[in-house]
């Protein structure tokens, strides 16, 4: 008789499952956890955090308290993460006692600039051309076609920080004495078309099920608002899709999956990749079958993927803290928000990440505008925008 590998059976409710950090991605996958029946456990330092406030039962630890790791592990039938800097040490720990989804080792490719440039490199995926900087000499070295550049550290960055934008060596050199010599990617600086993203699960078996591309406008660094769909034409969206299927396979990851791009000249530069759901994806809460945390959720277990065919266009803006301070840039009183502005808006669905504290540029919430063409979304979407105290353009 031939043998056949007996599949791994599901994890079903009531399980619980563990939760590596406590921000707002968290939080969402502890809602859909829910919705089916799980229980969450959330280990995160930060006493008051998003998904920490809702979670069955909240760590309060550090990513490498052991103590806290057998805890999670004693009590979770999986874990996985809503953060790319959770210590690999930490997924490699937990995995002796509990599946832990995505791997140690995806992780590990996309919280360092430089593992995942060579990462893309190495499988001829497209990216912009870069160096690789650790030292001065590094910078004196890199071609001189690379400037005007970005410089950014290799670790830790995240909503444009740790990023220096720069004319030439010299300001290059200035700025990587800035980050106090780390090691650091120098990028080209590219003119964009536009910036588009393609959110996907990937469960054991290898199956995949992707999002249709997102496109993503920025400011100051910080996805300001995400299209959905994006407008670049099928041909292009399905290379995105293909890229981004390929990059899970090749990371063998499990679980779901942000691939950002740029497009530049119509072609398509991969940017950067994130272990977990992305701030792009939100809009899948309100206007697709299934929820990207909904597929972590199944992907994590061992259930069927969902279907992620979108019911309606959608746009998703982001609330950044400054908007609690009176006149919107950071400056004025500390006060809430007026929501009846929002409240007021039909097919507008508001979601805030009860975090205790709103400082500007930090992710407080976001609100969907669901409509059945992209035209009336964005309209509808950029009107409220203004309207709740949301300044400058959505670039
Ligand atoms: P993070 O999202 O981790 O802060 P990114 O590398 O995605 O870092 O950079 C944030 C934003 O800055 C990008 O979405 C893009 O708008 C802009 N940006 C970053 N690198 C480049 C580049 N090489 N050329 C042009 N724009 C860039
Ligand atoms: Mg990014």
């Amino acid at each position: 008789m031939p043998v056949t590998s007996s599949p791994v059976p599901p994890i079903l409710p009531p399980a619980t499952l563990g939760m590596l950090g406590g921000g707002q991605l968290g939080r969402f996958f502890v809602s859909a956890a829910h919705e089916l029946g799980y229980k969450v456990w959330v280990l995160d330092p930060d006493a008051h955090s998003p998904a920490g406030l809702i979670a069955d039962r909240h760590l309060v630890a550090a990513f490498d308290d052991l103590a806290a790791l057998d805890e999670m592990s004693a009590a979770c039938a999986a874990v996985t993460t809503e953060f790319e800097n959770v210590p690999a040490a930490t997924l490699d720990y937990l995995a002796k006692f509990v599946p832990v989804h995505p791997s140690a080792a995806a992780v590990a490719v996309c919280q360092n600039r430089v593992a995942e440039k060579t990462f893309l490199a190495e499988h001829g995926l497209p990216h912009g051309p870069f160096a690789v900087i650790r030292s001065e000499d590094d910078v004196r070295e890199a071609p001189v076609d690379l400037f005007p550049a970005v410089l950014k550290i290799a670790r830790f960055g995240y909503d444009g920080k740790g990023q220096a934008r720069v004319a030439n060596r010299e300001e290059a050199l200035h700025a990587f004495h800035g980050f106090n010599g780390e090691v650091c990617v120098l990028e080209k600086m590219l003119t964009l078309d536009c910036e588009v993203s393609v959110v996907l699960a990937r469960d054991e078996s290898g199956s995949v099920q992707t999002f249709d591309p997102a496109e993503n406008r920025h400011r100051n660094g910080i996805l300001d608002v995400t299209i959905a769909p994006a407008s670049i034409g099928s041909v292009l969206a399905e290379r995105a899709r293909e890229a981004a299927r390929r990059i899970a396979e090749e990371l063998g990851y499990v679980g779901t999956l942000g691939v950002e791009f740029f497009v530049c000249d119509g072609e398509l530069y991969v940017n950067e990749m994130a272990p977990r759901p992305h701030n792009s994806g939100h809009h899948t809460i309100d206007a697709c079958v299934t929820s990207q945390y909904e597929q972590q959720v199944r992907a994590v277990c061992g259930l069927p993927l969902g279907e992620p065919r979108a019911h309606s266009t959608a746009v998703m803006v982001n609330l950044l803290g400054e908007l609690w301070y009176e006149g919107g840039d950071g400056d004025g009183a500390y006060r809430e928000p007026d929501w009846s502005v929002l409240h007021a808006v039909p097919n507008l669905r508001l979601h805030l990440y009860a975090k205790h504290h709103a400082r500007p540029g930090r992710k407080m919430g976001h609100f969907t505008v669901v409509a059945d063409d992209v035209a009336k979304a964005l309209g509808v979407a950029l009107a409220a925008r203004s309207a709740i105290g949301i300044r400058g353009d959505a670039q």
